[in-house]
């Protein structure tokens, strides 16, 4: 295709994207496929320069200011940055600003010496907030760089915006900052927007976006929205000579500033800084997509300058994606081993921040149903650190009518028993106890780490055995025999051995991991080893009382029913004798007072998604500092940590006053401890 055609289409695409991204909030490509198209944009103009247009995306910045809104000109100018994507974009961006400043000096014969302030890229989007004598006169979007929207009644209702400066020094700031929302916020705005049927906010910036764009005030004070401060329109309207002294002074003057913001001196501490933010984003309570980088000298960024749709003195190096759109091939009802049926979304793969994701988590059923999703569906999918890919929402706008509604089955799909939704519970189960389904997951999560960590029985090998009949419950794990496996396809004598030699190894299992293995409802590590600190051995739990379990600190009604109610079954009796027979005797390991550890006397409790360690890795952590764990908000607990989703047990423990942490906190006090 000729590259006059190919410009003509990608401006077209480009401005059709940016128009719904930048006017309606309601982007229908992911970012990274945005960059993607804009880069070639850029290519294609860097070789025929003669072709660029003044219309073109790569000359102006983001998108016309909406007509309900008063419109606002900018006396600077806000524009866009430039995009960076590696170190080795970043050592270009140093060699084109060498190159430029060169060139711009008659007696060059010394090189500059560049360093810089490097600053989160927070998700949100640039407001300016114009003080006149350290009164907040009027608020305003970038819009198209030159002419953005007044919204100044609606950023009046964030509470990190200052009405009145500490000092009134200059007779007009106008100060420029990121208003955005955190994770937990979105999390909750797009649970309400699910409950009203409404549209859903693909990120956080389209929902900041779309909060902060409301003609009514009212509706933007709801939204959670925070500012933080990075810059200001003209810098001779401070007193300060380069980036690193007006953040500090912008501080002073009462304006919330970014506390991750660092001065590097050279561009290497700015590439390892870099790294070091990719490596602690996920943990971070707001979403950044990169790390702004400025050149900090403020004579030097006036010799720079700008071109039309970025200034030369800053470049935005962003992380990978981690938002792509696919198609939704079909959707997989999966039987986890207590039975609860999730629906998996099979995708066309694509590739997600450098893996290739093909299936999804859809959770459950409601929110499945709610975000009406149908089979042939174009869908933003997203992965964030190492959590599951899941399924933000459908693009509505590019159904042909072909598409096919999905509906929850009715039955298994594995046993074909009725499945059951508990009131008031979001998860559908097969309650049939004799499910295959169940019975392999059971088996699976025994031998796996979680469980025994039996070596060499891992999901491949059960789904093998299990098909073969040779185990269909945990007692036929302990009777098998070195000649049964060697020989099966995929096993050797050697293999089989060291199998039969792992499961003798693991007829001994501290009780405790014992009971986590063995795959009682409700009883997970932590459940298990409180019932291991109260009972000696399995024979005094078999015997335990409703009464007994409930004086545990930590277990409720839900764990004592599901365990008396486990034990009395004479299925579960029988398969206890069986495993008696076979010599699995589990032995009480009862710990030992830790008093001087730096977390004795701590009770934690987890609630929410965590982001950058799994729960059980937290709770080991705690664990191995002398803390204890509880499940459930009560009076003995001392902290909570509150992760991404937080609901009900955030909402207890603030009522009882605890200590409420979030997860860097939480991971700055796992820090501060020897
Ligand atoms: P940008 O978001 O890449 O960079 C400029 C913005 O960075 C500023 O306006 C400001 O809001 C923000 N920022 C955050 N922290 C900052 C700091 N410390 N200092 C200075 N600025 C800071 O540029 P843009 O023009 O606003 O948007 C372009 C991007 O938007 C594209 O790269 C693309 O990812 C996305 N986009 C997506 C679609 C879509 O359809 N999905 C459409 C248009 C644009």
């Amino acid at each position: 295709m000729d590259a006059e055609k190919r410009l003509r289409e990608l401006r077209a695409l480009l401005q059709e994207h940016s128009h719904r991204y930048y006017v309606l909030d309601n982007p229908l490509i992911s970012d990274g496929e945005y960059d993607l198209l804009f880069q070639e944009l850029l290519a294609l103009e860097e070789e025929y320069p003669e072709l660029i247009s003044k219309d073109s995306p790569s000359q102006r910045p983001g998108g016309a200011p909406l007509e309900k809104f008063e419109q606002v000109v900018h006396r600077v100018p806000m524009l866009s940055l430039e995009n960076a994507f590696n170190a080795a974009d970043l050592h270009s961006f140093e060699d084109r600003l060498h190159r430029f400043l060169n060139q711009e000096t008659a007696a060059a014969d010394q090189a500059v010496t560049l360093s810089y302030m490097a600053e989160p890229k927070i998700d949100g989007l640039a407001v300016e907030l114009v003080y006149e004598q350290g009164r907040l006169l009027q608020g305003s979007t970038r819009g198209d760089g030159s002419r953005g929207e007044d919204i100044t009644a609606q950023l009046q209702t964030i509470p990190s915006i200052p009405r009145i400066l500490q000092s009134s020094a200059a007779q007009r700031l106008e100060i420029r900052g990121e208003v955005f929302m955190d994770r937990q916020a979105l999390i909750t705005l797009n649970q309400e927007r699910l409950d009203n049927g409404e549209p859903l906010f693909a990120n956080p910036r389209n929902a900041a976006a779309g909060s902060l764009r409301q003609l009514d005030p009212a509706i933007t004070a709801k939204r959670s929205l925070k500012f933080l401060a990075y810059g200001i329109a003209d810098p001779a309207q401070s007193p300060c000579s380069g980036q690193q002294e007006l953040l500090a002074w912008l501080q002073n003057l009462g304006l919330p500033v970014n506390e991750l913001a660092r001065f590097c001196p050279t561009i290497t501490d700015v590439i390892n800084r870099f790294e070091q933010l990719a490596a602690e984003r996920q943990a971070m309570a707001y979403e950044i997509d990169g790390m702004v980088v400025k050149v900090n000298n403020f004579a030097l960024q006036h010799r720079l300058g700008n071109k039309a749709r970025a200034p030369r003195w800053a470049i935005a190096c962003k992380f990978p994606a981690i938002q792509a759109t696919t198609r939704l091939l079909s959707v997989d009802f999966q039987v986890g081993r207590t039975g609860a049926v999730t629906p998996v979304a099979l995708l066309e793969p694509v590739e997600v921040g450098g893996v290739t994701v093909s299936r999804a988590t859809l959770h459950n059923r409601d929110e499945f149903e709610r975000k009406d999703l149908r089979i042939g569906d174009t869908v933003l999918i997203q992965r964030a650190g190492d959590v599951i890919p899941e399924v933000v929402k459908a693009i509505i706008e590019h159904r042909n009518g072909r598409e096919q509604p999905v509906s929850m089955p009715t039955h298994c799909p594995v046993c074909g028993h009725a499945l059951l939704k508990e009131a008031g519970e979001a998860v559908t189960r097969c309650v049939n106890p004799h499910c295959p389904a169940q019975r392999l997951r059971a088996l699976i999560h025994f031998c796996s780490r979680a469980g025994l960590d039996i070596e060499g029985l891992g999901k491949k090998s059960m789904e093998q055995l299990f098909d073969l009949s040779l185990v269909r419950d945990i007692p036929d794990i302990f009777t098998l025999q070195q000649s049964q496996l060697a020989g099966l396809p995929g096993w050797g004598a050697k293999s089989a051995d060291n199998v039969i030699a792992a499961i003798e190894a693991a007829k001994h299992p501290p009780f405790g991991k014992f009971l986590a293995a063995i795959g009682i409802r409700f009883v997970g590590e932590i459940t298990a080893s409180l019932l291991e600190q109260r009972f000696p051995s399995l024979d005094d739990l078999m015997q335990a009382t409703m009464e007994a379990l409930l004086e545990i600190d930590g277990i409720g009604d839900q764990a004592a029913g599901s365990i008396t109610e486990y034990f009395s079954d004479p299925d579960v009796r029988a398969m206890f004798e069986r495993l008696h027979q076979a010599g699995v005797v589990p032995e009480s390991v009862r710990p030992t007072p830790m008093d001087d550890q730096p977390l004795s006397g701590l009770v934690f409790l987890f609630t929410g998604t965590l982001t950058s360690l799994s729960r059980t890795e937290a709770k080991k952590l705690v664990k191995d500092q002398g803390g204890q764990i509880a499940t459930t908000v009560t009076q003995k607990m001392t902290h909570l940590v509150a992760g991404e989703k937080a609901g009900s047990k955030l909402k207890k423990a603030r009522e009882l006053d605890k200590i409420i942490l979030t997860e860097p906190e939480f991971l700055q006090i796992l820090r501060q401890s020897p």
